[in-house]
């Protein structure tokens, strides 16, 4: 093994036992989004690395330490592999001039780079799905983004996740208060640790959202933002809270909710469940309503969320959801020249009737293709000796049930594997 290569640290295999879990999610995620007119955008793994440090704010823990940036030695220039999907879409939404015809519902998905330190929920290449409404100002929209994540996780079969949302204002308003919370928190300098020491003037909101428990002690006298908030802001958040419980979605408020990325403002909200240890957010979002004049585009609000995949996946898991199977419906057994000949025959006319079809390969005794027929999980099997060639017949063999084997030719096969 020491001469082999490896995958990357922190960038997994999905392998096939683990795919149909992955397809049931994939063909729910379609049509659940079509169900609210969400149409999909594909953008580059690739960026300029400008567009996220613009984006996601230069004191990040993302752009600060997590980013995989490199220069294209063919000219020079920084690329970086995207680390979320946000940017990109906006970037392309100006790009392309798509709000010119109105407000855009879009939706991403697709893997995510991120250097973090592996463990259990946390990659370094993972998935997301992200969705994104442009153009809509109103906490109708906030409220739909969040409604539509209530209703995905009872199509997933994952009752356990909990709502919290809270609000961070206009950017004026986070503006004094940030001064206030810097006022506050330097009366406790000595008493900081390293994160929240160098966050204090650079990115102060950041160290509401630490772990630490001297620290949250320390943030327990911190003042609120809620107390600063703007009248418009006080009031967006009041509607949306007024739509979620006449719509029947329940909700925490924690105004601890801090966003890892600069680029929110009012409504913050995130999806956690407790049963995924310590990396228990599965979902978060909320608006950004500077994002797209700040990379160059004609100011409009937005607002969105995304999903880590993984996460989500491993909640299913836990609630033991079954994907989707990837099993032929017929395996086909076949010995001697004439047999196969007509072996290739059938197996394509079947699958014109839309069956799965594995067909046998590698020849073999019919007592070892049907060990492996059995083994394939295949409800029947298809076989076909030289006798049956000879006569144009197949013999359906039942794997599943107690019922009878039986012949057909082959206009009449399909019919019958349909009425066994
Ligand atoms: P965290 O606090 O867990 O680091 P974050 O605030 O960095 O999360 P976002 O940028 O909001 O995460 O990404 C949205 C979602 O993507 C997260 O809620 C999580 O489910 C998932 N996610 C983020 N980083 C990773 C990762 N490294 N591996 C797996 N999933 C991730
Ligand atoms: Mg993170």
């Amino acid at each position: 093994m020491s001469n082999s290569i490896r995958a990357v640290r922190g960038m997994n295999d999905i392998l096939p036992d683990e795919t149909g879990l992955w397809a049931f999610f994939e063909d729910t995620i379609r049509q659940w989004l079509s169900a609210y007119g969400y149409r999909n955008l594909r953008t580059p793994i690739v960026e300029q690395t400008d567009l996220f440090v613009r984006s996601i704010g230069a004191v990040t823990d993302i752009v600060e330490k997590e980013m995989y940036t490199f220069i294209d030695h063919l000219n020079g220039e920084s690329l970086t592999l995207r680390p979320e999907g946000t940017a990109a879409c906006v970037r392309a939404v100006i790009e392309h001039n798509l709000l010119y015809a109105g407000p855009q519902r879009l939706y991403y998905s697709g893997p995510m780079f991120r250097h973090e330190r592996p463990q259990k929920g946390r990659y370094r290449q993972f998935h997301q799905v992200g969705v994104e409404a442009l153009g809509l100002a109103g906490p109708d929209i906030d409220a739909e983004l969040i409604l539509m994540c209530a209703r995905l996780w009872r199509l997933l079969g994952i009752p356990d996740v909990r709502l919290e949302i809270s609000t961070l204002g206009s950017v004026e308003s986070r503006t004094v208060y940030r001064s206030r919370l810097i006022n506050y928190l330097e009366k406790f300098a000595d008493e900081l640790d390293e994160d929240a020491r160098r966050r204090l003037h650079s990115n102060p909101l950041r160290i509401l959202d630490s772990k630490n428990p001297a620290m949250r002690e320390i943030l327990e006298g911190a003042p609120r933002l809620l107390d600063d908030l703007d009248e418009d802001s006080l009031k967006h958040f009041e509607s949306l809270q007024q739509i979620l419980r006449n719509q029947g979605i329940n909700f925490e408020i924690n105004l601890r909710l801090v966003r890892g990325l600069d680029y929110y403002n009012r409504t913050v909200f995130e999806w956690v469940t407790d049963k995924l240890g310590a990396q228990g957010t599965i979902c978060a979002g909320g608006r950004y309503d500077g994002l797209i004049a700040q990379i160059g585009g004609k100011p409009a609000p937005a607002c969105g969320f995304a999903m880590g995949v993984e996460r989500i996946l491993a909640l299913m898991l836990e609630n033991q959801v079954e994907g989707v199977a990837a099993v032929p419906d017929v395996y086909l057994v076949h010995q001697g020249e004439a047999a196969t000949e007509f072996a290739w025959k059938v197996a394509e006319t079947l699958r014109d009737e839309g069956f799965k079809v594995m067909q046998h390969c590698g020849g073999g005794s019919f007592k070892a293709q049907m060990k492996k027929a059995d083994a394939s999980g295949a409800r029947f099997a298809a076989i076909i000796g030289d006798d049956e060639a000879l006569a144009g017949e197949i013999s359906i063999k039942p794997l599943r049930e107690a019922a009878e084997q039986v012949k057909a030719d082959l206009a009449e096969a399909a019919a019958l594997l349909r009425n066994v």
